[in-house]
């Protein structure tokens, strides 16, 4: 080995070391992982090989798990035909996976014979969507624009914020993520996106999310816990008026969720004060919180930002809604994307759409929310180990922890837990180390929840015995 390569492998060592985001998941080097992939069958080693060796390496994807062969509805199935119930889809399978309605929109598009349409041309399916999304998101959202996906659309929201106020400030929450690029990374609270990038864009403030589990001080008075949080908020609007926005999601993805009062007080603030209100519902929108959209469960916004199931979970695709009042920008260009008026994706949303509605999918993810939380609730009842159980709609995360009082985060217990959970046919992602976050399809059934109660109560039960 030449010297130049001894240094590389002893940088590359280091790096290694440094863990990959708590928030985003689960860790692909340790020792579960490893025996989890010795237990999986020798042709689906062999593609695990095979692609750990042609994707450049990067935490949090390549190496992978297993090898997936086809999804449907709320299940995916493995190379070697086993079913899993995902509890993840990374927020793309809200009208569940390979929906036929969206494969068939998409086919009949590609039929037409307009599967793109250069800039300075519009196409129907591009406008019906942008029609749809407006009647269906809350009263004074009445502008749209597309682009391919989440990262971008961050973007987008913010420009427009800036190119309206005249201001360049931003605040936004420690421990969130908003995706990619410089802008988008900068206003994420995540070092794990920005570190070895250099400068990133410069006027990102943070602030902590609210969490009336887990804070600073310790509380449990919603109240109270509140104030602390928005005199944080209010503390950096006094010493920087030049703020052009606030973005966050209205829950965050562990999820916590917040109380009404906080997110009118920050409305309140940013209506004071000339701010852009911006929320990120790349997760959350189209029914995961057991309404069309999350922010429907507090303040209108002036920047709804969406993603992921807007692509029917077939294509990728992402966009923004806005107020009437902010249609002031024909002399800027600030989403000027290739395929900001796909004719296929927009097709592709619309059937997803259409699904959601059509199944009353939107109700199921509230009532069976209910459903799965309270079975978690009995289990929490029976395992000290859980120390919280919180969520909206499908949007649920089961807080372990190694004792009650303390509440340090069970975080070797938690990865044993998602593997007993993904042998029997459950696949969990963690989160924050020790967050074992569920947020299905919404066109789960009961009988799933209870598969979902029933596996999780047997890993825990494992995991204690062993
Ligand atoms: N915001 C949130 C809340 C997200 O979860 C994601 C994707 N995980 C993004 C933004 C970025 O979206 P994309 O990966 O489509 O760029």
């Amino acid at each position: 080995m030449t010297f130049r390569w001894a240094i590389f492998g002893i940088i590359k060592a280091i790096y290694m070391r440094t863990p990959p985001s708590k928030e985003q998941g689960d860790i692909n080097s340790t020792d579960e992982r490893r025996k989890y992939i010795e237990s999986l069958d020798a042709e689906t080693r062999h593609w695990l090989e095979e692609d750990a060796k042609y994707f450049l390496h990067q935490a949090l994807s390549t190496p992978v798990m297993n090898v997936l062969s086809r999804t449907e509805g709320p299940y995916i199935y493995d190379l070697a035909g086993k079913k899993y119930l995902d509890l993840h889809g990374n927020g793309v399978h809200n009208a569940g996976f390979s929906n036929p309605d969206v494969a068939a929109a998409v086919i009949a598009q590609l039929n037409e014979q307009l599967a793109f349409t250069p800039r300075r041309y519009t196409n129907l399916p591009a406008i019906r969507l942008a029609k749809r999304l407006i009647a269906l998101s809350p009263q004074g959202l009445d502008r749209v624009l597309f682009c391919p996906g989440g990262s971008e659309a961050i973007e987008m929201a913010l420009a427009i914020a800036k190119q309206i106020t005249g201001k360049w400030k931003t605040l936004s929450y420690w421990d969130s993520y908003h995706g990619n690029g410089f802008q988008a990374a900068s206003v994420g609270g995540e070092e794990h996106f920005t570190t070895g990038l250099g400068p990133m864009v410069p006027g990102a403030f943070h602030v902590e999310f609210p969490n009336y589990y887990r804070n600073p001080w310790g509380l449990t008075n919603e109240t109270e816990i509140d104030e602390l949080h928005l005199r944080q908020i209010r503390v950096i609007l006094q010493r920087h008026p030049d703020l052009a926005a606030i973005l966050g999601e209205p829950i965050s993805a562990t999820p916590v969720v917040p109380s009404a009062y906080y997110w009118n007080q920050v409305r309140e603030l940013c209506d004071r004060q000339g701010i852009f209100l911006i929320f990120d519902e790349i997760i959350e929108g189209f029914g995961r919180t057991g309404k069309w959209f999350a922010c429907e469960h507090y303040v209108v916004p002036d920047v709804l930002v969406l993603g992921k199931s807007l692509g029917g979970g077939v294509v990728p695709f992402a966009g923004i809604l806005t107020a009437e009042k902010y249609n002031v920008l024909q002399h800027r260009s600030v989403g000027h994307f290739t395929h900001e008026k796909n004719p296929l994706c927009s097709a592709a949303g619309l059937a997803g759409i259409d699904y959601i509605d059509k199944y009353g999918l939107v109700e199921n993810s509230a009532n069976l929310g209910e459903y799965l939380m309270q079975g978690l609730r009995e289990l929490q009842l029976r395992f000290p180990i859980i120390g919280n159980v919180a969520g909206k709609g499908l949007h649920i995360g089961v807080d372990l922890v190694k004792d009650r009082g303390t509440k340090e985060r069970a975080v070797a217990e938690a990865e044993r837990v998602m593997y007993h959970c993904l042998e029997q046919g459950i696949a969990l992602k963690v989160i924050e180390g020790n967050v074992l976050t569920m947020r299905p399809a919404l066109c789960i059934t009961r009988d799933d929840c209870d598969w979902i109660l029933d596996a999780l109560g047997k890993a825990l039960t494992e995991v204690f015995e062993d």
